[in-house]
């Protein structure tokens, strides 16, 4: 199975890294949305978030943490958007799971505003039972 950012742990592939430890490597974008956008991704291949072990997530989340501090920091962004698409439906085009750190500035005129929609009448609490009875600990 071809995976161009097992590619890039593997070095069959070429990136500009930022940080990399026994099991999260941290790299540019190639297509930032502004200079200096991030990816930061376990380096064994699960194709998305809910396929990642639990007990990794204290590290991703903790190099996450660190990375943004290095890219808001040293690119004095003004905000930053952390985020993760996870399915074509949400926008995930490599299927290996990544967390993007996206540095923004006051003029760089994105919005990432969709359309709200309306809950209906009892719907919210139908729709909060429906996660509740989901949710597995
Ligand atoms: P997704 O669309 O799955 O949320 O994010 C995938 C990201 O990977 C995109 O922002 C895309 O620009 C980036 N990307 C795709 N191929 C490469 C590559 O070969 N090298 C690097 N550094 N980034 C890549
Ligand atoms: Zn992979």
């Amino acid at each position: 199975m071809q995976c161009i950012f097992c590619d890039i742990v593997e070095r069959k592939e070429k990136a500009e890294i930022l940080f990399e430890d026994e099991n999260i490597i941290s790299f540019l974008d190639i297509n930032p949305f502004n200079v200096g956008h991030s990816l930061v991704i376990p380096k064994t291949h699960y194709e998305n978030f809910l396929d990642v072990p639990n007990d990794l997530f204290g590290e991703i989340f903790s190099v996450v943490q660190q990375l943004t501090k290095g890219v808001v920091h040293g690119l004095q962004a003004d905000g930053y958007n952390i985020l993760s698409n996870n399915g074509r439906a949400a926008g995930q085009s490599v299927f290996h799971c990544h967390f993007h750190i996206i540095p923004r500035f006051e003029t760089d005129g994105y919005k990432f505003k969709m359309d709200l929609k309306k809950y209906g009448n009892g719907e919210m609490n139908l729709i909060a039972e429906k996660i509740k009875s989901a949710i597995l600990f």
